[in-house]
């Protein structure tokens, strides 16, 4: 059966050499999307051949974000690098089928020879792809493939349409190295082939190198799997994604205080989308969700976007799972956590999430309800407090431990009350109240913020004020 007729298989192929790129990212999402959306199987390669920079702490990246991102593989991972044996067997075949040759060139020749392929505009050649081996130096040699010269070579790519190669614009690739390492190419041909995958679903980087793996399945006598490349995640002014846009590594995006489910939802219309929806479900997603509807387009990663879809998926959210973010926010940032923190985070963040984009501002608008009395008042806060507030926040606090019922609906309608009592707006102790409560870091409005505090503790710091001399 040829790869569309069999059950769809996808995977990510992800080279461990640093942090994890959102591009890999979004890469992920797409091939965990079409395998749900298909009712088939999503896998995962680790594309660990480059032995320096393979480090398990680099796979472990890779895993952690994976999981993070809720999209963890549907089996145990591949790793590219132990199948070397295999891949040096499909060398063999094809070597024994002249599809490939033995290459004694140095590595002065091949320099050389470049550059005079470079001056004539040509594919480079090697003298031994016609030469006999019999003739080999005892040295070292490569292993090329043996492409053909005449022809092109079509890949009909679900996302860019049908691509022609010409063949002779393709020079014989090294598919193992002198000391026997497979490359890239042969690799991911034999890794794909032999996992049965049948929809290669990459960033269109790898565009160039599906036309030589497309003529390495063929000289195999391999199906050829449905190719799909993605395009690139460029910044917000078009140009491709670097540093100056700010984060680029799905860790940076959790520490954040991204939630993986925003950035699924966000990640997704990158590329893709469906009509205007902005926010969707995964299980939206999934039932809409086809690769062959993606763009050529290259995406825009969007901050304001992604901050609004983060503020809907944190307004949904749990507050508890949010307390344990904030904190960890809290003690990545150096802050150091109260002991009932924990409490008086699950109070606080339903009063506040709403004006917050990320966890990271969460923790901002959290902070007024973890510090501790005295509250140091900032500059603007402390001049807020002349004799005249002061007495009127003593009749205030009085006014207000008469409450009962201390939540947001009857503090206002205690505060209004207070600033009919005194015969004044609420413009003339409100500033002073909220200066005392929150000593000037953000806070929610005056009857949140003394809920989010409770009674004790907004009555104690108003307390605290009036003791205080200037
Ligand atoms: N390992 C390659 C990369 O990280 C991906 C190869 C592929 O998807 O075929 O870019």
């Amino acid at each position: 059966m040829s790869a569309p007729e069999r059950p769809v298989v996808t995977r990510i192929a992800p080279s461990p050499t640093g942090s994890m790129h959102i591009g890999t990212a979004r890469t992920a999402l797409f091939n965990w999307l079409y395998a749900r959306h298909t009712g088939g199987t999503y896998l995962l390669r680790i594309e660990d051949t480059d032995r320096e920079r393979s480090t398990e702490a680099n796979v472990q990246v890779i895993l952690n974000g994976l999981r993070w991102l809720g999209l963890e593989p549907d089996a145990p991972p591949i790793f590219q690098a132990a199948r070397a044996d295999r891949h040096r067997q499909a060398v063999d075949d094809l070597l024994a089928s002249g599809n490939a040759y033995k290459c004694w060139m140095t590595v002065e020749e091949v320099a050389a020879a470049r550059e005079i392929a470079r001056a004539e505009g040509r594919a480079i050649r090697s003298p031994w792809r016609d030469r006999d081996p019999a003739e080999a130096p005892d040295a070292p040699h490569v292993v090329r493939f043996k492409g053909p010269l005449d022809d092109e070579t079509v890949v009909e790519d679900l996302v860019k349409g049908v691509v022609r190669f010409r063949n002779i614009d393709l020079d014989d690739l090294v598919l193992l190295r002198s000391d026997g390492a497979p490359t890239y190419n042969l690799a991911v041909v034999v890794d794909d082939h032999d996992m049965g995958i049948t929809h290669v679903i990459r960033g269109d980087d790898h565009l160039n190198n599906t036309a030589r793996q497309s003529l390495i399945y063929q000289a195999l006598g391999w199906d050829l799997p449905v190719f799909a490349h993605l395009p690139m995640i460029h910044g917000e002014d078009g140009g491709k994604l670097s540093k100056r846009h700010g984060a680029q590594a799905v860790g940076e995006f959790e520490e954040m205080g991204y939630l993986p489910e925003a950035l699924r939802n966000y990640l997704a219309r990158l590329g893709w989308g469906h009509g205007d929806d902005e926010l969707f479900s995964d299980d939206q997603a999934i039932a809409w969700f086809d690769v062959k509807d993606v763009v050529k387009a290259p995406a825009r990663l969007d901050w304001n976007k992604l901050g609004h879809v983060n503020n809907h998926y944190l307004r949904q959210a749990d507050d508890d799972r949010l307390a344990t973010l904030v904190l960890e926010a809290m003690v990545r940032r150096g802050a150091e956590a109260r002991a009932d923190a924990r409490a008086r985070l699950t109070t606080v963040i339903p009063l506040v999430k709403e004006g917050a984009k990320t966890i990271k501002d969460l923790d901002d608008l959290c902070r007024f309800a973890l510090a501790n009395r005295p509250l140091v008042l900032d500059e603007k806060s402390a001049s807020v407090l002349t004799e005249e507030t002061q007495g009127r926040l003593g009749r205030l606090a009085a006014w207000l431990s008469e409450e009962s019922d201390w939540s947001p609906e009857p503090l206002t309608a205690r505060l209004r009350g207070f600033a009919q009592n005194e015969g004044v707006g609420l413009g003339k102790f409100g500033g002073a109240l909220r200066a005392v409560l929150s000593g000037g870091a953000p806070a929610p409005d005056l009857a949140s913020a003394l809920t989010a505090l409770g009674r004790t503790e907004s009555l104690g710091r108003v307390e605290d004020a009036l003791s205080r001399t200037k």
